[in-house]
């Protein structure tokens, strides 16, 4: 019988062909060879927290969670190669462990790494990039069966098409990443008005190491987060009430409020106003990888767009007005962060500093009118979407929103010319346009 896969959020499913957890370089290259042979798809899949139709296949479906070790170690360079379908959880720990850690992280630390690298998975911070910058050296196994090295000094042009390729170039096996050395992070939270977090949220940007913040919808209510390198030791933080605020109210709670809002949406929203008291502030420290990743056990359906970084505020004030405006009430609060800009030809900060915008609903709701109307707005400032997450751009917007995006295509016609590693979702996003 054919298994059913399904993403994080709920939104994506498939029966593929095959699920196949190989565990060497060799299945994974027979696995290849087989969808070319029978002409069938051929789709990595990481821990399917992707919300855009990424991996979804009728053809072979490939999990590389057997690739979950650390193959080398150079100490003095402080880089490790390790195998492509390890947790970002357990990179974290065994990375600690030697003493190092990754510059920057998102918000959860439940992904592969290769699923991460592949969409240009991203934390908060302008002296900052997206975890792909980390990337020194890939190896991957291309539709010939064969397996591919490239870096900087190695393939160049391959190298850097990879770093963020939406599973479209092949199959990568082995990641090589620069570190540095393990760091802590005093943790600031403030809950305020909204009014006074945007003041202090753009004081923040270009001077504190990783800030962010969140905005409630249809209340006047905002959460600043800043996030400082510290040589302090971490401070103690009672078990109990780390686990009534990130268990209790942040997951369990707040699933019961999304739960009761398909009911009755209004006075959902007006419960939820309740429980956000403003004039809130936290503060501790931890290693940086505790602080940057956090449980989101509530399941939901995320769109995020970075915009040019002098944009980002007037693009938040639209759509808080939008979204003020719905009918529906948002539970969800809207996200905002920040980014430096990079060189890897298809990261959405591409040759810009970027601020993101996200948007996310509880699973199961309806993304529209909600998702359609921000993005009109994303768009107008050239916004370019999250690839891991929803949106509705095709290869002719794109295209134009990548000055790169020729380098890519030409990586892609020499590795994948038939689109053995396609989906209608790539079709759509890389291949045809529309
Ligand atoms: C709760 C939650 C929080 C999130 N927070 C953030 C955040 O803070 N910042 C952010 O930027 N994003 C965030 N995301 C999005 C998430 O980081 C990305 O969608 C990421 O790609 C998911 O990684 P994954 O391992 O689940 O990959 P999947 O979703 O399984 O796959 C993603 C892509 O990677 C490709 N891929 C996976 N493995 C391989 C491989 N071995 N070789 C080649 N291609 C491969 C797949 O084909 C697919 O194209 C969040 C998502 C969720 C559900």
């Amino acid at each position: 019988m054919k298994n059913t896969w399904v993403n994080w959020g709920r939104n994506q499913r498939c029966t593929p062909d095959q699920l196949a957890k190989p565990a060497s370089a060799d299945e994974v290259a027979k696995l290849v060879c087989l969808g070319v042979a029978e002409r069938k798809k051929v789709r990595a899949v990481g821990a399917g927290h992707s919300f855009s139709p990424l991996c979804p296949t009728e053809g072979i479906m490939i999990d590389l969670s057997n690739f979950n070790s650390i193959t080398q170690v150079n100490q003095d360079l402080m880089q490790v190669t390790v195998g492509a379908g390890i947790r970002l959880f357990d990179l974290n720990e065994r990375l600690d462990s030697l003493g190092l850690a990754l510059p920057n992280l998102g918000d959860i630390d439940c992904q592969t790494l290769a699923g991460a690298i592949s969409t240009g998975t991203h934390g908060t911070g302008l002296g900052y990039h997206s975890i792909s910058e980390a990337v020194i050296g890939l190896k991957i196994v291309t539709g010939d069966g064969g397996v591919l090295e490239c870096s900087a000094g190695i393939d160049q042009n391959i190298f850097e098409a990879a770093r963020v390729s939406l599973g479209s170039l092949g199959v990568i096996i082995e990641v090589t990443i620069q570190c540095v050395p393990a760091f802590n992070l005093r943790a600031i939270e403030q809950t305020t008005n909204i009014d006074h977090v945007l003041e202090l949220f753009e004081k923040a940007i270009p001077v504190a190491d990783h800030t962010e913040f969140f905005w409630f919808p249809h209340t006047a209510i905002g959460t600043l987060k800043i996030n400082t390198k510290t040589s302090e030791s971490p401070s103690y933080r009672s078990p109990y009430k780390a686990f009534l605020s990130d268990e209790v109210i942040a997951n369990g709670g707040f699933e019961l409020i999304n739960k009761y809002a398909k009911i009755s949406p209004h006075r959902a929203q007006r419960l939820l106003e309740k429980q956000l008291s403003t004039d809130r502030k936290i503060s501790y420290v931890a290693p940086s990888f505790k602080v940057f990743c956090s449980k989101r056990r509530v399941r939901f359906v995320e769109m995020e767009y970075a915009v040019p970084l002098e944009h980002l505020l007037e693009a938040f004030k639209n759509v808080r007005e939008i979204t003020n405006q719905l009918d529906h009430p948002i539970t969800f609060p809207v996200e905002v962060r920040v980014l430096g800009a990079d060189q890897i030809p298809l990261s959405p900060a591409y040759g810009r500093k970027s601020g993101y915008i996200a948007v996310h609903v509880y699973r199961g709701t309806p993304i529209d009118p909600y998702f359609q109307l921000v993005e009109n707005i994303l768009k107008e400032f050239d916004g370019r979407p999250h690839w891991g997450k929803t949106h509705s751009l095709t290869s002719r917007e794109l295209s134009n929103l990548y000055p790169r995006w020729d380098n890519f295509q030409s990586v892609l016609a020499e590795l994948d010319p038939d689109g053995h590693f396609s989906t209608p979702y790539l079709d759509r996003v890389l291949r045809n346009p529309a």
